[in-house]
């Protein structure tokens, strides 16, 4: 590397030089020319003989001065010209250095776009599907010409579900390995590039595919530093996907890895905030927060309370552990027994709430019914000791706020209480009990509810 001082120097030198040579020729030539005459006129006889002594010694005397200038200015031309040729290929290697980094800063500017169009779009996807479009989307911009998925894991992280899928051909590459723990790429946590799906390097999920040999990458996806699925996609054998595409995967798989995890973690928390943590039941305050909404669309509603009778000498005779366990089996009976629509609800110790919407009460009360005698069943199945259950129930009324309605449906609680436990009870609206006797046999679900019901599956999910 020569420097700009360095060339500087030597290009003074050179001058310098200039100078003295023209300096010591006019020196040498006037020092040597009367010595070179005085000493031809003195070995020679004159005339022409001796002007060509003289210049003959005067030739003498100045060559080798002339010689030793020569060399030195040769010298600096050589060291001048080594030096251009260096600063050349100096200027040569930082034109390459700096188009190479040109290069590096639009892969690089345009990989941050990516980065920031990817990270603003997830931003504002609301929810899951709406992530999974957006990771769609990106994906046939990043390999449109290749069959790509999202698998990932489910909850219990056995399970890789597909999520996303897009493909020029309309088939996803449909990759058959069902677990995390099962592929290679989620196991090494590193990306894999199969060149050929019969190299002996392969992956075992390539071999035997439908679409024959091919070329694959799988780009792991973390949630939390934890890998819980993989883009994998697919190609021609020997054409792997481009350098820049791949790197494009890995900031997709990893924006979408933060994304989902993120909305998984926000769900995980509403569901643990929304629900009771020992049966996985509403707790009350959701429950009443659904009904709520539930009637402000629609009014026809029975709400029931249920109690498990003499539980606290269940608890004292074969203990708390005991209890939990029958707790939890009541619990999943019940929401294993009623409608998809029907709201359940812990509402305190071994109480619960129920409410069915587009239903009356003496129709509950028919379906509790059916549940105890269900839940006896399922009491001896799981080697529990013996309990039952009381229950009251009411129509709620027009405009009724729910503690209220609920309030009327305790008190046909306690009457069941009162009246020996193990059985369901019906008031009217006002406090009087509907026996028994009085259920209108086949009554339908009243017709003003069935439009609504379906309405209601819906939001309801
Ligand atoms: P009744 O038929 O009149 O309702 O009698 P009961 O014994 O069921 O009612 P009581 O109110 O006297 O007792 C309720 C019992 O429920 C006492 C309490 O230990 C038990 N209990 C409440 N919550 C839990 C729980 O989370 N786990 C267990 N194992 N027991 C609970
Ligand atoms: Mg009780
Ligand atoms: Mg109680």
């Amino acid at each position: 590397m020569v420097t700009e001082e360095e060339w500087e120097e030597a290009q003074k030198r050179q001058l310098r030089l200039r100078y003295l040579s023209c300096v010591a020729g006019i020196v040498i030539l006037g020092g040597v020319s009367l010595p070179a005459m005085a000493l031809g006129a003195a070995i020679t006889n004159g005339g022409i003989v001796r002007f060509l002594v003289s210049a003959g010694l005067l030739i003498g005397f100045v060559a080798p001065s002339m010689w030793v200038m020569i060399f030195v200015a040769n010298k600096q031309q050589v060291d001048a010209d080594t030096k251009v040729r260096q600063l050349n290929r100096d200027l040569s290697d930082a034109i390459v250095s700096a188009d190479r980094e040109a290069a590096q800063r639009r892969v690089q500017a345009r990989r941050q776009e990516f980065e920031s169009r990817v990270a603003n779009a997830l931003d504002m996807a609301d929810g899951e599907s709406e992530v999974i479009e957006v990771i769609e989307r990106s994906l046939a911009s990043v390999v449109p010409d290749s069959p790509t998925e999202l698998l990932l894991a489910d909850n219990s992280h056995a399970h890789l579900v597909r999520m996303a899928s897009v493909s020029p051909t309309g088939e996803p590459p449909a990759c058959e390995v069902d677990s995390p723990d099962r592929c290679p790429a989620a196991r090494r946590a590193q990306v894999q590039r199969f060149s050929d799906s019969d190299d002996l390097d392969a992956c075992p999920k390539l071999r035997n595919r439908v679409e024959g040999r091919l070329s694959a990458l799988c780009v792991p996806v973390s949630i939390m530093g934890r890998v819980v699925g993989l883009i994998h996609a697919t190609g021609p054998p020997h054409e792997q996907i481009a350098e820049d595409s791949v790197e494009d995967l890995e900031t997709l798989a990893k924006l979408a890895g933060a994304r989902i995890g993120l909305l998984r973690v926000m769900a995980e928390t509403q569901l643990q905030a929304a629900t009771d943590s020992l049966t996985g039941l509403f707790n009350r305050r959701t429950f009443e927060g659904k009904v709520s909404a539930l009637r402000r669309e629609m009014d026809g509603m029975a709400v029931a309370m249920v109690d498990l009778d003499h539980f606290k000498i269940l608890n004292d005779t074969h203990g708390h552990e005991t209890g939990d366990r029958a707790l939890v089996l009541f619990a999943r009976l019940l929401k294993e027994s009623f409608r998809s629509e029907d709201l359940c609800c812990r509402h305190g110790g071994e109480e619960f709430a129920i409410a069915f919407p587009a239903c009356i009460a003496v129709q509950a009360r028919n379906a509790l019914n059916a549940f105890r005698s269900r839940l006896s069943a399922a009491i001896s199945v799981a080697g529990l000791p013996s309990f039952t259950v009381s229950a009251g129930i009411v129509d709620a009324k027009m405009h009724e706020d729910l503690p209220a309605a609920l309030a009327r449906a305790d008190s046909a609680l306690y009457q069941a209480k009162f009246g020996g436990r193990n059985q369901v009870v019906v008031h009217d609206a006002s406090g009087q009990t509907i026996p028994l006797a009085e259920d209108p046999l086949g009554l339908d679900v009243p017709s003003w509810s069935l439009a609504a019901l379906a309405d209601m599956r819906r939001k309801l999910r």
